[in-house]
């Protein structure tokens, strides 16, 4: 039997992937472009419609193959009418990047949040299989949070549903690029991780990269300084996730992001506290499970094609 094929595009602040997957997530081909700074969103739309193209003619492809085109975005999205209502990282705001996307790539594309679009991966393919609802919380630049609730994503009225990253953790605390201040993700994200180790310790980073991938480096050689900075950061984040967990009661909390792979530093001290500070109504039953992601950094582009099982 022929497998359905599909495709997902994944926007990023930086890079765009493109990817012509199978139903069960296997990317067939993908390609990749680079995000240009300060270009208009109909000028990347255009790249990427053209990039489509070449994708489809180098698999002797015409497009009617493609059951599905999905796209994930870095921010608010009306999945219903495709505006992108809100994405600082891109500079977008209230664009109708379904219709453009329409034009640039001749066919129909579902829109969603690039978290969601990684929710729903995971949850099809990934480590959330045969879970009805959990939540996938990507710890990347920002912190990103996708939520699936009895087998559908869960967008919210407003489109928001899962801003984890822009809870307000700290009254009066750091400024955060979305205007408010004390958001989680300037504590909890790789760049608050850094922020706060080079804050406290600057002299660490001298002739070091100024990334959260120093700090955990360090920590992996045992300094005390940078393993007390990731363990604070830790436990921030276990207060949001527990919150979140008191909120939805999900079976499953992945943890998904670059910064996943720092397994020993991350996931298993997060378990440990988000018990401590959860609800004891719940987490005394011990059932809640929290795991690292399993499909790596193409799981938006592969939870995006997919996105036609959303039903
Ligand atoms: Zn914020």
């Amino acid at each position: 039997m022929t497998k359905i094929i599909s495709a997902g595009i994944d926007i990023g602040g930086t890079k765009a992937n493109i990817g012509i997957i199978d139903e069960e997530g296997k990317v067939l081909i993908s390609h990749r472009l680079d995000v240009i700074p300060e270009e208009s969103a109909e000028a990347l739309i255009v790249r990427l419609g053209i990039t489509w193209k070449e994708l489809l003619k180098s698999q002797g492809y015409t497009g009617k193959e493609i059951r599905s085109v999905g796209i994930g975005v870095p921010g608010t999205v009306d999945s219903m009418t495709g505006m992108v209502e809100y994405c600082p990282n891109l500079g977008w705001e209230d664009i109708p990047a379904g219709i453009l996307f329409r034009k640039a790539l001749d066919t129909e594309v579902i829109i969603t949040q690039d978290s969601r679009a990684a929710a729903w991966a995971e949850y099809l393919l990934g480590a959330g299989r045969g879970a009805r609802s959990m939540v996938c919380v990507t710890i990347g630049t920002g912190i990103g949070c996708g939520i699936v609730i009895d087998g559908k994503i869960f967008h919210g009225a407003m489109n928001t549903a899962g801003e984890l990253g822009h809870t307000i953790f700290s009254q009066n605390g750091r400024h955060c690029n979305c205007g408010l201040d004390g958001c989680l993700e300037r504590y909890c994200s790789g760049t608050g991780i850094f922020e706060r180790a080079f804050e406290s310790f600057p002299e660490m980073f001298d002739n070091r990269p100024h990334r959260a991938e120093t700090v955990f480096d360090l920590a992996r050689q045992n300094n005390a300084d940078m393993l007390k900075v990731i363990q604070e950061s830790v436990i921030d984040l276990s207060i949001g996730i527990a919150n979140l967990v008191s909120i939805l009661s999900p079976e499953m909390v992945i943890i998904s992001g670059g910064l996943c792979e720092y397994e020993d530093l991350i996931i298993q001290p997060l378990r440990e506290w988000v018990y401590t500070n959860g609800y004891h109504s719940w987490s005394r039953k011990k059932q809640l499970q929290i795991v690292k992601a399993e499909l790596g950094p193409f799981a938006p582009m592969i939870g995006a094609g997919l996105l036609y099982k959303d039903v």
